[in-house]
């Protein structure tokens, strides 16, 4: 199949072609010919799949008849985050590089009066998180009642985030004659009722199971003692070839302290998580984007869906307490058929009951992993995919759970090993590729 088939313009095609897309993805084949009709569309898709280019190609086709009038947007797409809605905006200018169109993006942390401006000239495409463009339209700068399409994108992680109620007022503001594109990484029950209110006889399109973790990302699991997480970290930092890694944790607090502290180690890191002003959080996520500082601390809010080129390595400094919420965090690495490799450092008995609910999810256990055996693995060249890794069974599991894992070094000897309250000084800091004053992996100079 190719983009031609699917009916898009010469221009679009051309600019598909010229970005190096070759052929559509799964949900671009299914999606692309039903927005051209017009039908609405309840759609799952995770981040990764294309799914942006499913609704903003045939978007701007439709958008290529008809003008922008001022404040009265002719398209709306709604993202949870301020990130996400940046992202579709980058991929919305990609896209349209042969269509004269116009567009906005509405989010916080940015200067009204820059929005303003925009509005007024007349936007035929709108992207907004849902807080800010309601801000903008109770001040009188918007006027949502010529909208013709609604996209309503991640809408899971608009529920997880409590926006379903300003969603809900928007999609009110709306005329109830329009085009509604509702996608969501899972199509739960809640999610599927949710949708059902937005959309009129809607095509279902679903691309991937729901909570599938690609086979392109290699899994493995290290149970450690809370207090020896940081130094697994290291430990794993220091063996593995991490090009670049996004490293979850599951409180804002906890990403100050571990970029503090792996600073301290010499590493070179950066946070991102809600909590920062946008232009932090930018000119964090550019820092990454661009190869400056290999090493991004996040949380989930935050790193949700972000779409970053090569990913090499996902480290959860801690297990997420949701089960979804690991199938997106690995699922930035892996992209693109591109191998990736994901580490869960497990520890404490919360982490078993929600390592158990993440086996469930995924259905296949997480492999477990002692720290000597990734640097053997490593060494004598990584697996590529999930399929090459050992996958013991539960029993193997069990027998490494903290109870035991406690009594015996997480981490293979190694000199200068600390936790951080014994910080050494100065910081060991030659071995992985990952320091900033080093390039040379560390199990190369043992
Ligand atoms: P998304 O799921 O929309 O976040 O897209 C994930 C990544 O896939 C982005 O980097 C896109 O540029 C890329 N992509 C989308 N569609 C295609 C395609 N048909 N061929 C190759 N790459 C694509």
């Amino acid at each position: 199949m190719k983009f031609s088939d699917l009916g898009l313009s010469s221009e679009l095609s051309r600019a598909v072609a010229d970005l190096g897309y070759e052929s559509p993805t799964p949900i671009q084949e299914k999606s692309i010919p039903v927005v051209l009709m017009g039908r609405d569309i309840l759609g799952s898709a995770q981040t990764g799949t294309g799914k942006t280019a499913s609704f903003t190609l045939p978007m701007i086709d439709i958008l290529a008849s008809g003008r922008a009038k001022a404040r009265l947007p002719r398209t709306l797409i709604l993202a949870p985050t301020r990130e996400l809605a940046a992202q579709v905006a980058d991929s919305f200018e990609k896209f349209s590089v042969n269509n004269k169109l116009s567009m906005a993006l509405l989010i916080g942390g940015v200067s009204f009066a820059d929005q303003n401006a925009a509005l007024s000239k007349g936007v035929d495409v709108l992207i907004a998180t849902p807080g800010r463009l309601l801000d903008h339209f109770e001040r009188g700068k918007v006027l949502l009642n010529d909208v013709k399409i609604l996209v309503i994108d991640e809408a899971d992680r608009m529920l997880d985030m409590g926006f379903i109620p300003d969603v809900e007022r928007i999609v009110s503001l709306l005329p109830r004659m329009r085009q509604t594109l509702f996608f969501s990484a899972t199509l739960s029950d809640d999610i599927h009722k949710i949708g059902s209110k937005f959309v009129m006889n809607p095509k279902i399109i679903e691309v991937a199971p729901p909570a599938s973790t690609a086979e392109t990302v290699a899994q493995h699991l290290i149970w450690t003692e809370t207090k020896s997480k940081r130094q697994v970290l290291r430990d794993l930092l220091a063996v593995e070839q991490v090009k670049n890694a996004v490293i979850f944790c599951n409180r804002k607090r906890d990403i100050s302290t571990l970029v503090t502290s792996l600073k301290r180690h010499g590493f070179s890191a950066v946070a991102l998580h809600g909590d920062m002003t946008q232009s932090a959080r930018l000119d964090a996520l550019q820092k990454f984007k661009d190869g400056d500082v290999p090493l991004l601390i996040a949380s989930d809010v935050a790193a949700r869906g972000l779409d970053i080129v090569g990913l090499s390595h996902v480290f959860n400094f801690d297990v997420p307490m949701s089960a979804e919420d690991y199938v997106h965090r690995i699922g930035r690495t892996g992209r693109a058929g591109k191998s990736g490799r994901a580490f869960t450092i497990a520890a404490g008995k919360d982490d078993i009951k929600y390592i158990d609910a993440i086996e469930k999810l995924i259905g296949k256990p997480i492999p477990p992993i002692e720290l000597d055996q990734v640097s053997v693995v490593t060494a004598t060249s990584t697996p590529a995919s999930a399929e090459d890794d050992p996958q013991p069974d539960k029993k193997q599991k069990r027998k490494t759970k903290p109870a035991e894992s406690a009594k015996k070094p997480a981490v293979p000897a190694r000199k200068n090993r600390n936790h951080d309250d014994e910080l050494p000084s100065p910081p060991d800091c030659q071995g992985s590729t990952m320091r900033e004053t080093g390039h040379i992996p560390a199990f190369l100079t043992r």
